[in-house]
């Protein structure tokens, strides 16, 4: 099977970082690798935990490979030369015999067994994105079914899938969310919500669900909405408690976002702007975060230049690849390859690192998790240090 890496079997040393794999030469780090296993995606060797549908990463099976998170689409031996396989203690990620990193897999969450008193399954009220208690807490949407539906979203999906319940209380919420950090080890939670076309947008329901996970689990929250009409309402958000907001974008090329989100270009880029300054005043530098899709036809120096901007007012543009949505307006869209997302990764995360900005910064949710973005396995690893294990260097990360 032929990829563009250099697959040749030789340990001469790590990379600048310090960081190397096992069987690889310059320049395959692990950055790389969770790289092109985010776009290529990795075959399983039997099953693992694995989301389909929804608003957020979908169809994809969630691992840890070296430490980091990772969202990887189940692949087929055609699309990947990436194989996950079980050992005696978790997984290894191989490359046919050569084994490429160590991996963990997301179990079945406990949680996901118990009912609230009325009989709802906790797994249709939210679910667990790797550590991320993660539910979409109004699961219609404004746009959903008309000329303004995001062409790449999900959101009335797995509604239909009978996967979900409409809309989930913040009574619930809660619940489940004191469940998830008891059981499975939930360290945040995100909650996302359809757009409305009222005044707020949704914000104010998402808070107050974000208000009632923090109140009962202590877990940090972050809510994701559509810029409000009425920018005080990002004020009304912070006052209750929320820790990290995400106002998502998707796009900074204005001829991709008219294609690919109506409404969104319709509210415009600057009144995105607006909104981020009020949020990065009210919640602080990098608590505010905006999805920032590669794949989509974009140009690259228009969202590099946008998420420079973005930057320095204190927004973290969360870069990640198209991962189309079976059932969406988007489905037979290909992801990107690891060729064209990673320098754009790398000029982002290098433009983060001048302004001081890492994933350490972001309290809770997307853009604290970044599974699914390669930004994160690109940042410098200053405890990395190489070491030696029998013959030849293991991994760090
Ligand atoms: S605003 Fe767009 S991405 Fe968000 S839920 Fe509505 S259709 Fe989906």
């Amino acid at each position: 099977m032929t990829t563009q890496l250099d697959y040749a079997r030789v340990t001469e040393g790590p990379d600048a970082d310090g960081r190397f794999l096992a069987g690889f030469t310059r320049p395959m780090d692990i950055s790389s690798l969770t790289i092109d296993i985010q776009a290529r995606g990795v075959q399983m060797d039997g099953p693992i935990e694995q989301r389909v549908g929804g608003a957020g990463p979908t169809d994809l099976g969630m691992l840890w490979i070296d430490g980091y998170r990772v969202t990887a689409p189940k692949a087929k031996p055609e699309d990947t030369p990436y194989v996950l396989r079980a050992e005696d203690d978790g997984y290894g990620v191989y490359l046919g015999s050569t084994r490429l990193a160590s991996a963990r897999t997301q179990q079945r969450p406990a949680f996901y067994d118990l009912t609230t008193a009325d009989g709802i399954p906790y797994e249709q009220i939210a679910l667990l994105h790797l550590d991320s208690l993660a539910s979409t807490v109004v699961q219609t949407c404004a746009y959903w079914g008309n000329d303004d539906q995001c062409t790449f979203c999900g959101i009335g999906l797995s509604l239909d899938a009978g996967r979900t319940i409409v809309k989930k209380t913040p009574e619930m919420l809660a619940e489940v969310a004191v469940a998830a950090r008891d059981l499975d080890g939930a360290v945040d939670a995100t909650l996302t919500t359809g757009s409305s076309r009222g005044v707020d947008r949704g914000a104010r329901y998402v808070a107050k669900c974000a208000q009632a996970v923090k109140e009962a689990s202590g877990l940090p929250v972050e809510v994701q909405f559509e810029p409000p009409l009425d920018l005080n309402v990002i004020n009304e958000v912070g006052d209750m408690g929320v820790d990290s907001v995400g106002i998502h974008l998707e796009s900074f090329d204005p001829a991709v976002l008219a294609r690919v989100a109506p409404a969104k270009s319709r509210t415009g880029m600057e009144a995105y702007f607006a909104a981020w300054e009020r949020a990065v005043a009210v919640f602080g530098e990098g608590q505010v975060s905006t999805y920032v899709i590669l794949g989509m036809g974009e140009d690259p120096k228009i969202t590099i230049e946008g998420a420079k901007r973005a930057i320095d007012i204190g927004v973290f543009p969360l870069v990640v690849p198209l991962r189309p949505v079976a059932g969406s307006l988007m489905a037979d869209w290909p992801s990107p390859p690891r060729e064209y997302t990673e320098p754009i990764y790398r000029q982002v995360q290098a433009y983060m690192a001048l302004r001081g900005m890492n994933a350490g910064t972001t309290k809770a949710g997307c853009a604290r998790c970044q599974a699914c973005s390669g930004l994160k396995s690109l940042e410098p690893a200053p405890t990395a240090v190489p070491v030696t294990i029998g013959r030849g260097p293991t991994s760090l990360a």
